[in-house]
């Protein structure tokens, strides 16, 4: 699939926007910058502040310090209603009453186009979306897959500069929103729109997302790719929380050696002292059991065409989840004994803090 092309130049610039209820600091000092056209995600688990910080982008959160500038321009002072940024509801909020093309043509009556204009945006949007057949029909009369489109098609037909979306595929089942991720990245690819979409999915967010932000505790812990989160977590939380990763702990020696007990690796590392060495699955592979490194397969879980070995080690609490090909899988039993191979190269060392 095409990857949405975002400039290089922010749209919108979010400056040490923080968020207080009372006591509780919903959304902590974060700063970030996105980009033109860019598929953006906000991820963190509940409670992260992700919402909040979407409902202040769209204005209906006032800040409790810090600004948002879309295109330079100050817009914290603007109520919703006057900010080029349109935000799609969780619970779609579609009139239930009108049909699909008046629930379409609706915003755009209230911005007083003509007649002409207004059923030409509406017809270029229900050909974007895929809804033509469904023009005529009422909200209830859709599945929710269906719906879901027309509350999207509803945002974009009054082309906003950015597209502020909640948890936008929540209500749907996962074969469905595995299917509208796709499909609302087409969308979005298609109408050129800078897309913030707010999401406790990982997946979700990898698979459609052209940079995303985790945030923890209202902080952003770190913004990049979905490569550079995946590959380059900056801290142990943003690791475990993207895909699968396992930690070993250990120490670095002053000669520049991982140590656990029964593991040794030499890694590049500058600083000696107390680590926890975190490794994928795909990034160790399976050697003879004589290699210096293994343990005793406890489980075997089948995921379609690779299989993931679960192997206790004495070097960490928790067996060590080892993504092998379904051939190699075979080949293993639990109880069986192996060696282990961890690719340093690949694994992230975290120093314990001082
Ligand atoms: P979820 O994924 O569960 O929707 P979230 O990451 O979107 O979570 P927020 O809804 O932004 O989180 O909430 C962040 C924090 O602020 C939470 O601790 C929440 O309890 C608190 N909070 C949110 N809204 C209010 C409010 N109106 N009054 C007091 N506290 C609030």
């Amino acid at each position: 699939m095409t990857a949405a092309a975002p400039s290089a130049k922010p749209i919108l610039k979010i400056e040490e926007i923080v968020k207080n209820y009372g006591p509780i600091t919903a959304v902590d000092r974060v700063s970030l910058d996105i980009r033109e056209k860019e598929f953006f995600a906000l991820l963190g688990p509940s409670g992260c502040g992700k919402t909040t910080l979407l409902r202040m982008l769209a204005g209906f959160e006032v800040p409790t310090a810090g600004r948002v500038l879309l295109e330079g321009r100050d817009i914290s002072p603007l109520p919703p209603e006057r900010r080029p940024l349109n935000l799609m509801f969780q619970s779609y909020a579609l009139f239930t009453h009108m049909s699909v093309r008046k629930n379409l043509a609706y915003g755009l009556e209230m911005e007083k186009l003509s007649r002409a204009e207004i059923d030409r945006r509406v017809d270029e949007i229900l050909a974007t979306t895929d809804l033509v057949r469904f023009a005529d029909r009422k909200p209830e009369q859709l599945s929710g897959g269906q719906k879901q489109r027309v509350a999207l098609a509803r945002a974009l037909v009054k082309r906003p500069k950015v597209l502020l979306l909640d948890e936008p595929l929540g209500a749907l089942d996962k074969k469905l929103r595995e299917k509208m991720q796709l499909e609302l990245k087409r969308m979005q690819h298609e109408a050129g729109i800078t897309f913030i979409i707010v999401t406790h999915d990982q997946e979700e967010a990898l698979v459609m997302a052209d940079r995303m932000a985790i945030l923890k505790d209202g902080r952003l812990l770190q913004c990049g790719t979905p490569e550079e989160i995946y590959e380059q977590p900056a801290d142990p939380f943003v690791a475990n929380f993207i895909g699968v990763m396992n930690f070993i702990e250990g120490t670095v020696s002053a000669t520049g050696a991982f140590e656990a007990p029964g593991l040794q690796l030499a890694v590049s590392s500058n600083r000696s002292g107390p680590a926890s060495l975190a490794v994928r699955p795909e990034h160790i592979a399976v050697a003879s059991a004589e290699a210096g490194f293994g343990g005793v397969i406890e489980e075997i879980a089948y995921h379609g065409l690779d299989r993931v070995l679960h192997v206790r080690t004495s070097a960490s609490q928790s067996a060590i989840q080892v993504r092998v090909s379904a051939e190699t899988g075979a080949r293993y039993r639990p109880g069986d004994r192996i060696g282990l191979g961890i690719d340093a190269a690949k694994a992230r060392l975290f120093h314990s803090a001082a």
